[in-house]
């Protein structure tokens, strides 16, 4: 502590910069915060390249690069607690469906081919030391805290901070996004799966009884489902429940499509058979942890080289 403040140090890592512009964004309480934290580093606030002695420590992003690796490192020796912030910090992250690709695949696509992006420029791999795929941090450094959300929404950021600040533990339930999403399920006679961009879902009902499929089920509450509150299917976007991430039978794509086949006249396996075929967005943002990657159920790698090699 500094006088009464605690010392906080932020650090992003390979992200979109979106929780950073979460932690500053948290309006007027922003004042509450800083009555009691002083920012020491913070990469969209501060000019500070080195990392000072402090109480706190936020991390966003997972690790990519020879940097991220060192800073994460780094934050680590100087701060007292480490919170993993953002899904990418805690499971890798939207990013993390490198893993289905080599750096050189990437960089070609990335500098090659898309045309918003491309250009006669490839960097150097010997200067931006890419590493092969997304690694969540707590496979790298020991993490004290885990604050899911892209990004965790402002009431929880608010709390984990004020919980820091006071010495508690913060109060995050582990709701799923269903236990805030306003719609019902109820039993329907719906016999296909629906594109998310097809036709137009009722208001009142649950997606999953209208064949459409959300992740609101399978997803831990850290936004407080503004999604499925605002006509918009869950893509899971704050990461696995705590039952799939600790049970190594339980799988996304099982708990939906047993839900599903339950409300709807659509076959389990056919809704297994398009979530799989689908993967990179229904597992977008966790497929780089091991917590889910080593689950005996799991061969992501797989159904996304078949889709890509037309199978
Ligand atoms: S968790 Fe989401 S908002 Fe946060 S850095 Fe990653 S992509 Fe951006
Ligand atoms: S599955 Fe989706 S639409 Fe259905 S209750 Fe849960 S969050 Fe709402
Ligand atoms: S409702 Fe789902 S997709 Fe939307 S913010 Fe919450 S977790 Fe993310």
């Amino acid at each position: 502590m500094s006088g009464d403040k605690v010392r906080l140090n932020t650090e992003w890592l390979c992200d979109c910069g979106g929780c950073h512009v979460a932690i500053v964004d948290l309006h007027e309480k922003i004042l509450q915060v800083v009555e009691n934290i002083e920012i020491q580093k913070c990469p969209v606030l501060t000019d500070v390249k080195d990392y000072p002695e402090a109480d706190v420590g936020i991390l966003t992003g997972s690790i990519r690069t020879e940097h991220d690796r060192h800073a994460a490192e780094e934050m680590r020796k100087k701060c007292k607690t480490i919170i993993a912030f953002g899904t990418c910090a805690v499971y890798g992250g939207l990013h993390g469906a490198g893993l289905a690709h080599t750096s050189e695949e990437i960089m070609d696509y990335v500098y090659k081919t898309t045309p918003t992006t491309k250009t006669d420029f490839i960097p150097d791999s010997d200067i931006t030391g890419l590493e092969h795929v997304v690694t969540p941090i707590d496979e790298v450094i020991d993490v004290d805290l885990y604050l899911p959300g892209c990004p965790p929404h402002a009431h929880f950021i608010f709390e984990s901070l004020s919980a820091l600040v006071e010495g508690r533990t913060p109060k995050a339930g582990q709701d799923t996004v269903c236990a805030g999403c306003k719609r019902t399920m109820k039993k329907t006679e719906v016999a296909e799966i629906v594109n998310s961009q097809d036709g137009i879902a009722e208001d009142d009902v649950c997606f999953l009884s209208q064949g459409y499929i959300c992740l609101g089920s399978v997803t831990l509450d850290r936004c407080l489902a503004p999604c499925p509150n605002h006509g918009i299917m869950c893509t899971g976007c704050a990461g696995p429940t705590m039952q799939i991430l600790s049970e190594p039978n339980h799988d996304i794509r099982t708990e939906v499509s047993e839900r599903m086949a339950r409300l709807t006249k659509i076959d389990k396996d056919t809704i297994i058979s398009h979530m799989e075929k689908s993967a990179k967005t229904h597992y977008a943002y966790a497929m780089a942890t091991k917590m889910i990657g080593n689950k005996p159920t799991f061969l992501i790698q797989q159904w996304i080289a078949d889709v890509e090699a037309g199978k």
